[in-house]
């Protein structure tokens, strides 16, 4: 048996494992002792992980050899590799020709390494010329980079996991951390044990598990976090609870936002959150003046209409009273993704360049290109998730390469995005099961390594950098993400004018030659890792950045000298006026309908739907509604309904929960067409809740408002 460190697949907390394995089998796992992540702990479905592994090549939902289909709606038939890379090759050599480098576009994953990240933006954006690379950490974390960049100046989580020891407040917002990120959460409760005084705030429209758990639970309004926040914010400034000092010294823009906050008595954030005066009071006296408050937060604020304003308010909370960079202090997002962080650190986004750079800033733009050895970095902004689907759907963009996501299944308004995979003339969907929604409309599939083969890091919610190691050989034809990546690309090469470049773009031999690019465009910037290397990550374990040449640790702080990666050194409050949300509940619509993890299961349920003990949980899907709104619609648990949105239908059980006020509905993401059917409002079948969600975004990060969409509920 041998045994191999490598990292859990599934959520940003980043735990370490250990694989056990013989020959081509993983045989068994546990968590790694080692791992500051994790210390040896494992969640239900990180510590299944070898089960799924194993379960998924049994029963057959691998994608295990190239697949082409000749007809759409047609089964794929297998074709060599070659010839798959060559045929799409030739179409987006013939798609730019044709159409210039804005009709193909990538649509990627936070699930990948950082080293096929890399890949893929250098790809598009170096080899190309187009920058239509996005993610779907879109739907994931883009409000949290736009918050922090536009209040810290830079995409860099200021805290760490050790702060939870050092914290007396734990300011818990838009996250149900009990269930999507389970260790996490025994570590909360590991410090609650040593801290009894410790007072832990949840604010969120459900009672979960985590705000069951509260000394103080607000459940607001669905949407009204801004108006929360600055109405705290309003309290301090009027019982003198800022730290003032700290606001002259180290921040620009407070008289701005006092202008806003005028507005946000108790009174009028009482009634717009629908909560207690008290309960305010007692959340600003306990932030304020707890000597060290952590904010946790996740995609209640990320997922939203005003996700941006949501995240720039609660850092504005830390900024005036001087929470931040110690321990036990400061602003904390909660990665969704094992790997959002290693996309943004590369730039694998529309609006990013490699090493925290911005594709809007023309300097920025001058670096990488030089990095790459091309002429230049297009400037015209890429799309984003959402508007990616929308120009497909228009014909604008006409090839489409999926990799290792499931859009068919996870962005909002799945009519949309349906007719965007049916009129793109080629769709390429690069995969390791065959059995996601996205493949039925994919010209092309690509079949892909997945957890226990692949190789290559990601870094964790706490800038941790970790290795991911294969147990296993990599079954059938299956390729790892970044080979595949890279052998298009140097297929494309010989097709395409070679953009200033004297040689091949692509030289990488393996992951690491990648990953040693990247750390190279790191040198300077706010997430410089120049000091480390695949060797130091072997013998010394993960590590966090920023780690610069000649340092012999990263840092597990940010800002604890009050200074920050902006021109001036001054961090700067956002001015944060209250929005509503985007689609208010009406007569018509008058369920606030919001989605959510499951304990057990992982997205699209593409891993963990193939083993029945995770549906031991639950174990199939409804909607939950208050019980009175379950009288009012004469309904009791089982009874089919209708869930209707302005977009589509779907039919579920409904289910009476005591975790939702008598106006929400809430339903788990995760079940997909072949549990959940639905009908678009023109009639074409859909499935899952997404062929209701609402597709609208943020204006500054483009992430789609999930988390609230008004519906009608009736009985089927
Ligand atoms: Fe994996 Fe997240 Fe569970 Fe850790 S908490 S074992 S990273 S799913």
């Amino acid at each position: 048996m041998t045994e191999t460190r490598s990292t859990c697949p599934y959520c940003g907390v980043g735990c370490g494992v250990v694989i056990e394995s013989t020959g081509d089998q993983i045989t068994g796992m546990r968590g790694d002792p080692d791992h500051p992540a994790n210390f040896g702990r494992l969640c239900t479905k990180g510590s299944t992980l070898h089960l799924t592994a194993t379960a998924a090549i049994t029963r057959q939902t691998r994608l295990l050899q190239p697949m082409q289909r000749l007809q759409r709606g047609q089964p794929p038939q297998p074709v060599a590799w070659d010839t798959a890379l060559d045929l799409a090759a030739g179409k987006f050599a013939q798609v730019v020709r044709d159409h210039g480098p804005d009709a193909v576009a990538f649509y990627i994953s936070g699930q990948l390494l950082t080293e096929d990240y890399y890949v893929f933006n250098k790809l598009a954006k170096g080899l190309i010329g187009t920058n239509n690379v996005d993610t779907n950490s879109r739907l994931c974390m883009s409000s949290a980079v736009a918050g922090y960049k536009r209040t810290l100046g830079a995409d860099a989580p200021p805290a760490c996991y050790d702060d939870l020891n050092h914290a007396q407040c734990l300011f818990i917002a838009g996250s149900n951390t009990a269930w999507a990120h389970p260790i996490l959460f025994r570590r909360i409760e590991d410090a609650r044990a040593a801290n009894p005084r410790m007072k832990v705030i949840v604010v969120d429209p459900r009672r979960t598990d985590t705000a069951g758990t509260a000394d103080l639970h607000l459940a607001i309004q669905p949407g009204t976090d801004v108006m929360l926040f600055n109405g705290m914010l309003h309290i301090m400034l009027l019982e003198g609870w800022t730290q003032r000092q700290y606001i002259h010294e180290h921040t620009n823009g407070f008289d701005e936002l006092k202008a806003t906050l005028r507005d946000c008595t108790p009174d009028r954030v009482a009634e717009v959150c629908g909560i207690g005066r008290e309960e305010l009071f007692t959340a600003a006296r306990w932030f304020a003046n707890s000597g060290a408050t952590l904010s946790l937060y996740c995609q209640g604020l990320n997922q939203s209409s005003a996700g941006t304003d949501k995240n720039a308010a609660l850092i504005n909370l830390h900024l005036a009273t001087a929470q931040i960079g110690q321990p036990g202090m400061g602003p904390f997002s909660l990665t969704g993704q094992p790997n959002a962080m290693g996309g943004r650190e590369v730039g694998g986004m529309a609006n990013l360049l490699s090493g925290h750079r911005d594709l809007a800033n023309a300097a920025h733009r001058a670096e990488v290109a030089a990095l790459w050895g091309v002429a230049d970095v297009p400037s015209k902004p890429g799309k984003t998730a959402v508007d990616m689907f929308q120009a497909a759907a228009d014909g604008e963009i006409k090839a489409l390469w999926i990799a290792c996501t499931n859009p068919a299944q996870s962005l909002p308004d799945q009519a949309l995005v349906r007719r965007a995979l049916e009129r793109a003339e080629l769709v390429i969907v690069q995969e390791a099961f065959s059995t996601t929604a996205t493949c039925d409309y994919a010209d092309l599939l690509l079949p892909a390594t997945t957890w226990g083969e692949k190789i290559g890091t990601v870094t964790n919610s706490e800038r941790r950098i970790s290795r991911v190691r294969p147990a296993v050989a990599a079954p059938g034809e299956t390729r790892h993400d970044w080979s595949i990546a890279v052998d298009f690309a140097r297929r494309l090469e010989a097709l395409m004018p070679a953009r200033g470049a004297a040689a091949s773009l692509f030289p990488y031999p393996d992951a690491e030659s990648i990953w040693n690019e990247h750390r190279e465009s790191t040198r300077g910037r706010d997430l410089d890792i120049t000091g480390l290397s695949y060797a130091m990550l072997d013998e010394k374990g993960p590590q966090q950045w920023p780690l610069r040449e000649g340092e012999a640790t990263g840092q597990a702080r940010l800002y604890a000298d009050g200074v920050f990666p902006t021109a001036d050194g001054r961090a700067r409050f956002a001015d944060t006026p209250y929005r509503g949300v985007a689609e208010p509940r009406d007569a018509r619509y008058p369920f606030a309908l919001t989605t959510g993890r499951l304990r057990d299961h992982w997205h699209g349920m593409s891993r963990t739907g193939t083993l029945g003990r995770l549906f031991g949980h639950v174990a199939e899907p409804a909607v939950q509604l208050h019980a009175q709104a379950m009288a009012r619609l004469q309904l009791k648990d089982g009874d089919l309904v209708h869930l209707t949105s302005r977009r589509g239908s779907i039919m579920l059980p409904a289910q009476t929960s005591t975790e939702v006020a008598p106006t929400q509905a809430f339903v788990a993401m995760h079940w997909g067409e072949e549990y959940l059917s639905g009908v678009s409002t023109s009639g074409k079948r859909l499935g899952g809740i997404n062929a209701v969600t609402n597709p609208a975004y943020c204006p500054v990060s483009k992430q789609p408002e999930l988390k609230h969409t008004a519906v009608k509920i009736l009985k089927a």
